[in-house]
């Protein structure tokens, strides 16, 4: 299959300009290019922040289609007519329960677990880079993924039309692999973990020309995580909270949320001032966590062994920066053990009604210790990022959970059933008790 690689279309409503080398600053044409040729260093979507400054409003967003594309002139896509599945503007909810439980008083859910179409943030950054591989002329795309990618990818792929080859590990989720296989890509299922997924797209890349959104499209790609920063802002009555605590797998969403807050400081949508990061690892793969409780500014790559497949990556391509926005913010970077983890998921789902994947699970995990350890204040506007749906990864928590009931289909039956639950229910407190 063949690429053909137009130069970045511009209408004149396109307010991003060029591709920027993180570390050393080159510039390049709006491509699909991931890597600076003189430093190695990734390449950012740079915009022209005078013109946002002067067409965008809030007005003007809440006008927008309720959906990610609300905030296009954020976004690195010329189009008018992006791909649009409905991503995006998913709820915040404010938490009641879980926030008496934890003992905070402003504590707000993101909650993408309902994201569209796959239940995962991973929807956001895929609606974009599927976009703006249409506009750059590719016919085939693909992805290296720890699982929700793959579904995103192959979903809105299906929906747009576009040929579709994803790579996984091998031992992903059985929700994951039929989440994916639904939409009828081709489906590689590497015997690997994620990083030697990632090593092998990256020389597939080379080879084949297709549009990899997470490497040569990567640029792009990576703006759409800054949409759940801008939502929570709009969410919250246009204003930034005072903490944020969100999942690290290469460190990209948590980076970009910043970015999206910068970005609404830098036109005068909302008020600047400092939101603390915190970031969720699990132990099992925490590359990043060591390196902040060491205070170091580089990882150590680790292999994974962990519950939390969706975010075990080894040796993540955006810890440096993640390092920094928690050390700038003064949040904490903290790991969580794969029990802590189930706990996490069991609580979110018992307090909120929400059932959120093992990522999820690391998340409200990592918030709970840190509110223990006194590192969030319980009168700070908190904001948890829940990333993905717990159906997809019911293996996790298999084992852990109460079973039902089976009855005969009589009344006596059902009575001596509840009355041998309350019983239990009893029994269980006086557990908790002594
Ligand atoms: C991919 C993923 C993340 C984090 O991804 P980054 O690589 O750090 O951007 C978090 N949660 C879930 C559920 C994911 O699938």
């Amino acid at each position: 299959m063949t690429q053909t690689i137009k130069p970045g279309l511009s209408s004149t409503s396109a307010t991003f300009e060029k591709l920027k080398c993180k570390e050393c600053g080159a510039e390049y044409e709006l491509q699909a290019k991931h890597v600076c040729d003189f430093c190695f260093g990734p390449l950012e979507v740079r915009y022209d922040y005078e013109a946002l400054r002067r067409q965008v409003t809030r007005q003007s967003i809440e006008a927008g289609p309720n959906s990610i594309w609300r905030y296009r002139p954020f976004l690195p896509v010329a189009t008018d007519n992006p791909i649009d599945v409905g991503t995006g503007m998913t709820p915040l909810v404010k938490s009641k329960r879980l926030a008496r439980r934890l003992g905070l008083k402003n504590l707000y859910i993101k909650n993408d677990a309902v994201n569209m179409p796959t239940l995962s943030f991973k929807d956001r950054v895929v609606s974009v880079a599927l976009t703006r591989a249409q506009e750059l002329g590719f016919s085939t795309v693909s992805c290296a993924s720890t699982g929700n990618l793959a579904n995103s990818t192959a979903a809105i792929a299906a929906h747009a039309g576009l040929d579709c080859c994803v790579f996984i590990p091998a031992d992903l989720e059985a929700g994951k692999v039929l989440g994916t296989l639904i939409y009828n890509p081709t489906v590689m299922a590497v015997q690997g973990n994620y990083d030697q997924v990632n090593r092998l797209c990256c020389e597939v890349a080379n080879t084949h020309g297709w549009g990899f959104v997470n490497i040569n499209l990567r640029p792009y790609y990576s703006e759409g995580s800054k949409t759940l920063g801008f939502e929570v802002a709009e969410q919250l009555g246009w204003q930034l909270p005072d903490h944020i605590v969100a999942p690290l797998a290469s460190g990209s969403l948590y980076t970009k949320i910043y970015k999206g807050f910068q970005e609404f400081i830098e036109v005068g949508l909302v008020k600047g001032k400092n939101v603390r990061f915190s970031g969720a690892q699990a132990e099992g793969c925490s590359p990043i966590a060591q390196a902040f409780r060491e205070g170091r500014d580089f990882i150590t790559p680790v292999k994974p062994s962990t519950i939390a497949k969706s975010i075990a990556i080894g040796n993540p391509a955006d810890a440096i920066y993640a390092l920094e926005v928690a050390q700038k913010t003064g949040g904490n970077i903290e790991a969580v053990s794969d029990g802590e983890i189930i706990e996490g998921m069991k609580l979110l789902a018992e307090t909120e009604g929400i059932f959120t994947e093992t990522a999820g699970g690391t998340t409200i995990a990592v918030l709970k210790k840190l509110v223990e350890a006194g590192k969030i204040d319980p009168d700070e506007t908190t904001v948890a990022f829940i990333t993905g749906n717990g159906l997809k990864t019911q293996e996790a928590v298999q084992g852990y959970i109460g079973e039902p009931l089976t009855i005969e289909p009589k009344l006596d039956s059902f009575e001596r059933a509840l009355e041998r639950a309350q019983t239990l229910e009893r029994l269980e407190w006086q557990q908790v008790l002594v």
